[in-house]
């Protein structure tokens, strides 16, 4: 077991009380993080407000510069990172891979984004130009399903952007946050960049501090609400990346062989913890059979297990509050008699929060499992017979975030996805996101954007400088 400690002001620091951070696959302790509160967040903060007095008068070109040497850490130490990932977040170790690189990725991309000036008028009379200038100190709070892709997301705007930031990790998996932040302690100056640990208590603390300009969140609507309303005392700048119920919609000519397996991952990718996974699989009734039997045949071969073990399909379930809520979904159907493909039947049991891969055969459209963000490894299939009515049921839901459409008639996919209330829809793919096109929710999936030039306005304000040329002075 390994003690992590806290980035503050260019220093890994930490006060003596400590939380235990578990490994899902096992239960075991894998290290323990500072136990952060008002003190420490005070300390993190004002040297954030310190460092931005340079930072945002720092030439683009050198927090560019900054931000590839974040990438640049991340990359060079990819097997050392992603296999602590597994160890505290249980995902599988390509997985792993995927996001540790995924987030290298992004940081070099996004580093190449750029807000230029705006002329709304040029003429005898007048110049004027908007600029964008950076908020100032943001607070970053991020989940436990992505724990490096969300903070690098967080991270790398608010640098580029020109702000200074504090950063807090979940308390289920901040071991790799902070072991990163050990390794660009010295590739950022002092204080730009903060990253400390607590309890879900230290979110409010972040939330309402006053010296905090802005909060970047990712996480659960419920919590977002409560964000929301915490920023609201000083009117501070918000984002909110929230969740998701997305729906997957496969039409009659879709090749019933070639969409399992992809819709498979859609659903269980990460054991089903993801925002912008298939939460709700909506089959043309005509192929409805064929490719209910075709996914739950490739689900058959798909092995649920330890992360770190090599085969490995399906990690276990993150921390126990989900493990406890995804059975309780299971348990439901089942009450209600609803049919299961797959799952269902199994009794979890033994250490690690594993849950078997579990899918329904067609259940009600009200069906908790169906209307709720399951977020676990469980996948409703459901019938439907003409485009207008699964476009209603697709869109009858207070989230908005992803959806899909499965066909070959691409023309056809893209009158669809027009139609869809989510912010992404993606015709024959599944999350993929651009470094450089908006990511962000309708309805209660968010507040603003993240990626693109949209999600690096987020972490400034527009100034417009006005200069009268015909003026008598
Ligand atoms: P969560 O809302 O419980 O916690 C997220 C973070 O908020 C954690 O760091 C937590 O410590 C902190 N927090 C908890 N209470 C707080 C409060 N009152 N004030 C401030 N901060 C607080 O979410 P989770 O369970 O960690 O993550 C799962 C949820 O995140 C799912 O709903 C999922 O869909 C969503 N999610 C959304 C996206 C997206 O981009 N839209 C991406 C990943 C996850």
């Amino acid at each position: 077991m390994t003690d992590y400690k806290n980035l503050i002001d260019g220093e890994m620091v930490d006060n003596g009380e400590w939380l235990e951070v578990l490994n899902p696959a096992n239960e075991q302790v894998v290290g323990r993080v500072p136990a952060c509160g008002k003190d420490e967040l005070d300390r993190a903060v004002a040297a954030a407000r310190r460092a931005f007095k340079e930072w945002k008068k720092t030439p683009q070109e050198e927090r560019q510069k900054a931000v590839q040497g974040i990438a640049a850490a991340i990359k060079g130490n990819a097997d050392e990172l992603y296999r602590l990932l597994t160890s505290e977040q249980g995902k599988p170790h390509t997985q792993a891979q995927q996001e540790i690189y995924g987030a290298a990725g992004l940081a070099a991309a996004q580093s190449t984004l750029t807000l230029d000036d705006v002329i709304s008028q040029d003429d005898d009379t007048r110049l004027s130009r908007t600029r964008r200038v950076p908020v100032g100190v943001v607070g970053g709070i991020v989940p436990w399903n992505f724990p490096i892709m969300m903070a690098i997301q967080k991270i790398v705007p608010a640098l580029v952007a020109g702000c200074t930031i504090v950063l807090k990790p979940s308390p289920f998996t901040p071991l790799t946050t902070l072991r990163i932040a050990e390794l660009i302690k010295d590739v950022v100056p002092a204080g730009t960049v903060n990253i400390i640990t607590g309890e879900d208590t230290l979110g409010p603390l972040i939330t309402e501090h006053p010296d905090i300009d802005k909060i970047t969140f990712t996480g659960s609507t419920a919590t977002g609400k409560k964000i929301m309303a915490g920023a609201s005392g000083d009117l501070k700048r918000i984002t909110l990346e929230l969740g998701g119920n997305d729906a997957s919609i496969v039409l009659p000519d879709a090749d019933v062989e070639k969409v399992a397996e992809q819709l498979f991952w859609s659903s269980f990718s990460n054991a089903g913890q993801v925002c912008i996974a298939a939460k709700r699989v909506y089959i043309h009734k005509d192929i409805y059979d064929d490719l209910s039997k075709a996914i739950a045949a490739y689900a058959n071969t798909v092995v649920v297990g330890d992360g770190s073990q090599q085969g490995t399909g399906v990690g276990p379930i993150q921390n126990k509050k989900q493990y406890e809520r995804v059975l309780e979904l299971i348990q439901d159907a089942k009450d209600n008699g609803y049919k299961f493909l797959t799952g269902g039947d199994k009794d979890p049991s033994g250490t690690g929060y594993y849950v078997p891969i579990t899918i329904l055969d067609n259940p009600p459209e009200d069906a908790r499992i169906v209307a709720e963000e399951q977020f676990g490894p469980v996948m409703p299939l459901l019938k439907f017979d003409t485009i207008d009515e699964v476009i209603e049921r697709a869109n009858n839901s207070d989230y908005g975030l992803a959806g899909a459409v499965w066909t070959k008639d691409t023309d056809k996919g893209v009158e669809i996805a027009e139609q869809l209330e989510t912010g992404t829809v993606w015709i024959n793919e599944f999350m993929h996101l651009s470094p450089f096109a908006p990511f962000g929710g309708h309805k209660q999936s968010g507040f603003g954007a993240e990626y693109g030039v949209d999600g690096l306005k987020e972490f400034t304000y527009p100034q417009v400088i006005t200069v009268k040329r015909d003026a008598a002075v």
